[in-house]
This record gives structure tokens, sequence and C-alpha cells, in this order.
């Protein structure tokens, strides 16, 4: 599992991605930017009446006041508007688009905007990957505590399915029949976990998985880097 990193900057202040997915953006934040940190075009950029729309890999459509519909790439820094393909200029639509992710108002590149599974909230969240905020969600290598015994596991994955989908042990038993796991959602998605201290000598990817559903797993703040890097 790659983690969401978005990479792309500009060498002008004020208009470089934020790193931090936009999802904890509070409400409060006035939406007008800093135009001291701004240059005129950008300026420009933000004031003028356009709207974005995110189309899905860093893809944006613009649509400006002349009705003109134009295609940014914000990971190609590439916009299909004239000023950009035949003048070769920083357009108004790639600043606008920068800007707007920066003010958390559209999705930066692979994420999009939903309802996190975990604690209802709305958030960016990854996209293809499980419908999860960045507070709540688990990541391969993260320590976990199990609710019902106390026991420190793993994270070894997230599964995008249900715990009332995924059949356990040879009864064919679902994770959500488990009578350890009642009182937990059916639809929790299911996450794999290893119990790292268990055998002496066996590597992370080698230990035995066990599915759990999300909600009986409380993230912890220390995270193992590393051992589950190739899932
Ligand atoms: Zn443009
Ligand atoms: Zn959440």
């Amino acid at each position: 599992m790659t983690h969401l990193k978005n990479t792309i900057a500009s060498n002008e202040p004020g208009l470089s991605i934020r790193n931090d997915g936009g999802a904890e953006r509070t409400p409060k934040e006035p939406l007008a930017p800093d135009f001291g940190a701004m240059d005129d075009r950008s300026v420009r950029a933000w004031t003028e009446a356009m709207s974005v729309a995110p189309l899905g890999d860093g893809r944006y459509s613009v649509e400006g006041q002349s009705d003109e519909t134009y295609v940014v790439d914000l990971p190609e820094s590439g916009c299909t508007c004239p000023d950009h393909t035949i003048r070769g200029e920083r357009c108004k639509h790639l600043r606008r688009v920068v800007i707007e992710v920066n003010r958390g108002r559209v999705a930066p590149p692979g994420r999009v905007r939903g309802i996190c599974e975990a604690c209802g909230r709305e958030a960016f969240l990854p996209e293809g990957g499980p419908p999860l905020c960045d507070t709540c969600r688990l990541d391969p290598g993260d320590f976990a505590t199990d609710r019902e015994t106390g026991d420190t596991v793993v994270v070894a994955r997230v599964t995008g399915v249900r715990a009332d989908e995924v059949t356990v042990g040879s009864r064919g038993r679902t994770v959500a029949d488990y009578p350890t796991n009642e009182g937990y959602p059916s639809d929790d998605l299911v996450v794999e976990v290893v119990y790292p201290f268990s055998r002496s000598g066996v590597s992370f990817a080698d230990l035995p998985r066990y599915s759990f559903p999300f909600s009986r797993l409380a993230r912890r703040e220390e995270s193992l880097v590393g051992p589950f890097d190739r899932y």
C-alpha cells in the first residue's frame, strides 16, 4: 500500500500544495487566502469567477466566465487552455486549482470527497482505498490494541470488505458472526493483523494473519516503519 503523498510544488510563494490531504481543515478557516503571499496573477486567479470540479487522477475541470472549460492536470502542472499550451504560461486555471486544493475546497490528487466509514465525518478520502479519514484510518505497520483482550497487534492490511462478507476458519463463519466480535458493527471493514511478538525469528510478513472488525481495534501512536511496505 502506498501512502498518498503529493509531491507537486511550485517556485512561487503561497502556491505549493500542502501535504496533509486537506482533510483536517476546519470550516472556521477564512476562505480568502493570504494575498500578501501571492503575485498579481494569482490574486486574479483566485478572485475571478471560475468553478473547479475534480475529475480524478489529479485532473480538474475549470469553467470560467466565458463558459469555456479547460482541464488542469495538477501532477503534470498542465492545462488545456491556449495560455498554457501555446504560450507556456502558468495559467490562471492551474493557479486556481492549486489555491482551491490548498484551501481545502476541492480534493487534492489521490483523494475524493466522501464520508468516513468509521466516524461519519466528511473528509477527503483516499481514491480507491478504504473509505476512512486520516484520523480514523489504520495503515499497514500501525500498532493497535485489541479492545477485547488488550493484546497488541500490528496492522497488515485494511481490506475493502465488510465483516459480514468475509468468512474465516473451517466452519464458514463470517468475521461478524464470531462471538468475540459481537457488538461490533457487521458492516465494519475487515482489518488483517498479526501478533508481532508471537514468534521470534519469524518475519512480520510470514506471521499468520487474523481478521478483525475495524472498530475492535484502537490505533496507537507508535507504528513500525517498513514491515508491510510491499502490501
Ligand atoms: Zn489554463
Ligand atoms: Zn473518520
